[in-house]
């Protein structure tokens, strides 16, 4: 049955082959597991006896990031040949299959930028990533609504992979909870997943994690797993921890957690974000430097026409540089360390 609606149970390739859209369908598999597909890029898996789980894995929000659109669609294909039984409602989406196509991060804009309504604010609905932005949002407003009743609990994994290197190489971003604690088992679970630094933002944002957490009540992240690579030249094996990890959530099996200990995490908080101001805005440093990178107090990071940018605190690390960026927009992260003694829950 799967085989005529998906080709080759292969969700990812029938998706790139219909980067704008596909029909809905829904199939059953032989293990009860009931398969919906929403849109392109949008499949639903609900077992016949769902536990309390509601979990949203999703990939390609930016194109040119491919291996955890390898590791979805893996996960995705094994669901549907049965070799991974989901034991949890699960949601999966591949953000940007026209980006994807094109090898690139973006068609026209940052969908990872155009969450919590910013899609339609400015100039409207004027691209296909502002209206996909709208259609991934009422997806996973779909997805949640639509779980028996009962306590449940909503989770969102929005899966990358950084343009450049990283002192650590995978990372994960905490939402901005609005003064609400963060969860310990969600530290624990991203330290299973061979993620244990993490960015605790202190502002409201426009990403799909922040969405999820702000406007679904979800623990949701953005998970950065490595240095962007093409198709097929990503070594799975650097992933090993987040596949096994990820389909052991899905299937309800036992997770390789640790109780938390800080010591075994780098925690940072944003110290200040550094937004261009001018065509003038210059980094001072090496267009390779890695992500969470640090220098001595004093040194010059950046310019931009009279204005000068130098490391203020012991321990600032910068992350995410792009000095490409448009007039206004942030051009660079600088973070400190933080302890979240006594603020978990
Ligand atoms: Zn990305």
């Amino acid at each position: 049955m799967s085989q005529q609606l998906i080709p080759n149970d292969d969700f990812l390739r029938h998706t790139l082959n219909n980067p704008t859209g596909l029909s809905p369908c829904e199939f059953r598999l032989d293990n009860g597991v009931t398969v919906q597909v929403w849109d392109t890029g949008v499949i639903c898996f609900e077992p016949a006896t769902a536990g309390d789980k509601d979990i949203v894995l999703s990939c390609g929000v930016h194109g040119n990031e491919t291996a955890p659109i390898e590791i979805c669609a893996e996960l995705v294909q094994d669901i549907l040949q049965q070799k991974l039984a989901p034991k949890q409602r699960t949601l999966v989406l591949i953000g940007n299959p026209a980006a994807i196509n094109g090898g690139k991060r973006e068609v026209e804009e940052n969908l990872n930028r155009l969450f919590s309504g910013h899609h339609s604010k400015g100039a409207g609905l004027i691209n296909d990533e502002r209206k996909r932005a709208l259609a991934l949002e009422q997806y996973v407003t779909r997805f949640y609504q639509q779980a028996p009743n009962g306590t449940r609990k909503r989770y969102l994994y929005d899966l990358h992979t950084a343009i450049r290197g990283s002192r650590f190489e995978k990372f994960a971003v905490y939402p901005f909870l609005h003064g609400k604690p963060w969860q310990k088992n969600q530290l624990e679970f991203l330290q299973a997943c061979g993620v244990s630094t993490v960015l605790l933002m202190q502002t409201a944002a426009s990403t799909f994690s922040y969405y999820a957490s702000n406007t679904h009540g979800a623990d949701a992240f953005t998970i950065e797993l490595g240095k962007v690579r093409p198709f097929g030249q990503n070594d799975m094996n650097r992933f090993s921890e987040v596949r096994t990890s990820l389909r052991a959530l899905v299937a309800d099996a036992a997770l390789k957690t640790q109780d938390f200990d800080e010591a075994n995490f780098h925690l940072y908080e944003v110290y200040r974000s550094i937004h261009k101001q001018t065509q003038d805005f210059k980094l001072h440093f090496a267009d390779d430097v890695e992500n969470f990178t640090t220098y001595p107090v004093g040194t010059l990071l950046a310019t931009d026409g009279d204005t000068e940018y130098r490391v203020e605190q012991e321990g600032e690390a910068l992350i995410f540089p792009n000095a490409k960026v448009a007039v206004g927009q942030r051009a660079m992260l600088m973070v400190i360390p933080r302890s979240v003694k006594g603020q978990l829950a």
